[in-house]
């Protein structure tokens, strides 16, 4: 059956001694708490991959990476390639996050190569999609996130799918306090599940693990959590305090 999953996005904040002292608060924490059921995901910058994957090797806490190039290797200034990601034992990475979508021009293609980069690396992918306030309003959201996900990752066969964790989150949701309500999530959540069945089937689109994201905190994620296609959260801003992400963590 698919995994419950709670990832925790920190973008671009934190020092190394920040994000240090925060792991260690989420390791105590989660030592007192968890029942290890959920796994567990810290995706920081960069820099901070092989320091923070070192301090939580003697735990089950998986490590992921923000972003990867399109490229394999060669004279991409800047870029970071997959297996530069794979040999500092990356456990996972984030594509297509809406941030990287609006702000650097990652259309759907480059997404799609992204995600065969990964794969190729046996790093598992979290695919994010979510249409705007504008698209909802419009009554467009089933489609474009539909079309986020077939573009994506359609051309995968079903055995490399399942190393793909998809992420709803809606833009006009994320970093605004704005939540979908539970059912609005449920009722995407499903609609992605639905769309992954008829392409890859129903056993396949029952192992993949959906999860929500967009202003979760403690006061609402169990509310969400408890929906049948929401298995699990991609957190952002509440994934900065100890406290609020093992609460998060515990409110399966
Ligand atoms: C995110 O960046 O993936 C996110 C969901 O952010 P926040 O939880 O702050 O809305």
């Amino acid at each position: 059956m698919r995994k419950n999953i709670v990832a925790g996005n920190w973008k671009m904040n934190l020092t190394l001694p920040e994000a240090k002292d925060l792991v260690e608060g989420i390791k105590n924490q989660l030592s007192n708490n968890t029942d290890g059921g959920t796994e567990v995901i810290l995706i920081p910058p960069f820099p901070f991959l092989t320091e923070i994957k070192n301090q939580v090797v003697d735990s089950a806490i998986s490590v992921g990476a923000q972003n990867c190039s399109m490229y394999k290797s060669g004279a991409y200034t800047g870029e970071v390639a997959a297996n530069m990601l794979a040999s500092v034992n990356t456990d996972y990475a984030l594509v297509g996050h809406s941030e990287r979508r609006e702000y650097f021009n990652e259309i759907n293609q480059v997404l799609a190569e992204k995600v065969n980069r990964l794969l190729e690396n046996n790093i598992k992918v979290i695919y994010c999609c979510g249409e705007s306030l504008e698209e909802r309003k419009e009554d467009k959201h089933f489609n474009v996130v539909e079309t986020q996900v077939e573009l994506g990752l359609f051309h995968l066969s079903a055995d490399e799918v399942k190393n793909v964790v998809v992420a709803y989150e809606p833009v006009w949701a994320i970093g605004t306090g704005e939540t979908a309500s539970p059912e609005q999530a449920q009722e995407m959540h499903a609609h992605i599940r639905r769309v992954l069945a008829a392409y890859y089937g129903d056993d396949v689109a029952e192992e993949i693990s959906i999860l929500y994201g967009g202003s979760v905190k403690p006061a609402n994620a169990q509310e969400l959590f408890q929906q049948t296609d929401i298995d699990g959260g991609l957190i952002g801003g509440a994934s900065l305090k100890a406290e609020d992400f093992v609460s998060i963590i515990n409110a399966f």
